[in-house]
């Protein structure tokens, strides 16, 4: 390791859509940070590339380029068997590839300013001298006022600094199949994503088209990896693709639903490093951003000598991100609950698929509607009938 010493007022570890959009808001407002990222860019990143309308209005708008299905149809199916498709007159999501996507976002940071040292790898940050922090980079050591982990899922920041943020891990596996080996039926996946639910508890398995590869994967408890293994083949066999051999990727998704510490003096996490993943829909991106916006005020405050302004940022995201993100985890063990009820429920009434569209539009949140039925009501009412629902064949 070549040690070089350098001082800076805020390092980002981590360039995905976090730290990038951390890094760019704090350049405009007059703050010079140091981003780091063990990987050279472009990277691959282990992910569906679902950017919802309400995840689009935190980002630049002229992301065209990287923009690749626009979506307003889901095809939803129980356990892998009865299925019904539902439309929405606007776009719910487009998808994006994440190599692309991310990219992009780093282009921004550079052309605004922005220090980047691409491949270094963040080893271990150590307190001091006096109120600073010591970062140990494969390349060199660097002092910093203030530290930001944007480091992903399994990040080196968070431990560092001896948090802990998740309450619950999933595991996400994906493959990447070409759309013509589907036949005919690949032209279904234009516009169109596909669900199933109701195959394993908290487990649920998706179709997300991106230009010419159809993105398949499942997602679940860790603890329940052999299964989430079984699910994938089945969904599988089950598009038709069952003699089809591609790499399965794995990635983490981590979920903080209980108030757990995010910040300790001058460390923050953002993003999947602060556990922000939805529980329900597997959606990160969405909270990636909004928390590096609440970063980067706080940081901007802080750096503008106003007292307290760093400790305020997690009660921002308490306030701000975590509500929503509860709620979704009590809508999903509902969910997970009444299994087939829920889901007769979907296919039958338009109400729940126009709430839905609503919030995947930024429109209305599962706070809102938390707040109007109160889900842990509905999920002891439910839970009654449901055992009388006999399960979908
Ligand atoms: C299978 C799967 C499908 C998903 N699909 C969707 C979806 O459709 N829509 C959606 O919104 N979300 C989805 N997600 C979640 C989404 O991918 C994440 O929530 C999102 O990437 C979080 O962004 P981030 O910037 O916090 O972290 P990341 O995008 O993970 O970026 C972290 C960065 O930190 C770098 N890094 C890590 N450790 C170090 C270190 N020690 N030193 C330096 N750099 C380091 C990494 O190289 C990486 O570039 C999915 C996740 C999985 C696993």
């Amino acid at each position: 390791m070549t040690l070089v010493s350098a001082s800076r007022e805020v390092a980002i570890i981590g360039a995905g859509p976090a730290g990038a959009t951390l890094a760019y808001e704090l350049l405009q407002g007059g703050l010079k940070p140091l981003i780091l990222d063990k990987a050279v860019f472009p990277r691959i990143k282990v992910c569906a590339g679902g950017l919802t309308i309400k995840a689009l209005k935190f980002l630049p708008p002229d992301l065209g380029p990287v923009l690749e299905n626009e979506i307003n149809r889901v095809q939803l199916s129980f356990n892998l068997g009865r299925t019904f498709t539902k439309t929405s007159h606007q776009p719910l999501l487009y998808t994006v590839e994440r190599q692309r996507f991310d990219a992009i976002l780093m282009d921004r940071v550079r052309q605004a300013g922005g220090e980047f040292g691409e491949g270094e790898r963040l080893e271990a940050i150590t307190p001091g001298p006096g109120d600073l922090s010591t970062l140990a980079t494969s390349r060199r050591l660097i002092t910093v006022r203030v530290i930001v982990g944007a480091d992903g899922a399994r990040s080196r920041v968070a431990r560092s600094a001896g948090l802990q943020p998740v309450d619950f891990w999933h595991l996400g596996l994906q493959m990447e199949v070409p759309r013509n080996l589907m036949g005919k039926s690949a032209s279904e996946f234009t516009r169109t994503i596909y669900l199933d639910m109701g195959t394993m508890a908290h487990g649920y398995a998706w179709v997300f088209p991106r230009g010419e590869v159809l993105l398949i994967g499942v997602g679940g408890p860790v603890h329940q990896g052999p299964q989430l293994k079984r699910y994938h083949a089945r969904l599988l066999s089950h598009l038709g693709l069952g003699e089809q051999s591609f790499p399965l990727a794995a990635h983490l998704i981590p979920h903080r639903v209980t108030p757990r510490p995010i910040m300790r003096g001058g460390v923050l996490l953002v993003g999947d490093a602060a556990g922000l993943a939805d529980f329900w829909t597997g959606e990160g991106i969405f909270s990636a951003l909004h928390s590096a916006r609440l970063a980067a005020r706080q940081i901007l405050r802080f750096f503008r000598g106003e007292a307290g302004a760093l400790t305020d940022y997690q009660a921002r995201v308490d306030r701000e991100i975590a509500p929503e993100l509860k709620a979704s985890y009590q809508f999903s063990r509902l969910f997970a609950g009444i299994g087939s009820l829920a889901f007769r429920c979907l296919e039958r009434y338009d109400y729940p698929w126009e709430v839905f569209c609503r919030v995947m539009r930024g429109d209305r949140s599962f706070e809102e509607i938390k707040k109007r039925f109160r889900p842990d009501i509905l999920f002891r009412k439910l839970l009654v009938k449901s055992a009388r629902n006999r399960p979908i064949a």
